[in-house]
């Protein structure tokens, strides 16, 4: 659940949506397939979680 309290901190600090790692957007298909989702399509090519 850490992920999910990660997401809800990021909601607050308004950042949510946003790749933890580049700012760059998290694609809307991704954060609805993973609303608890950190970091954006590249990025997470590069660094598989
Ligand atoms: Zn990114």
């Amino acid at each position: 659940m850490a992920r999910i309290e990660a997401a809800l901190a990021r909601m607050d600090a308004g950042r949510y949506g946003l790749c933890v790692t580049c700012d760059g957007r998290i694609g809307l298909d991704r954060l609805e397939a993973d609303p608890a989702e950190a970091v954006c399509a590249s990025c997470m090519q590069e660094k598989p979680a």
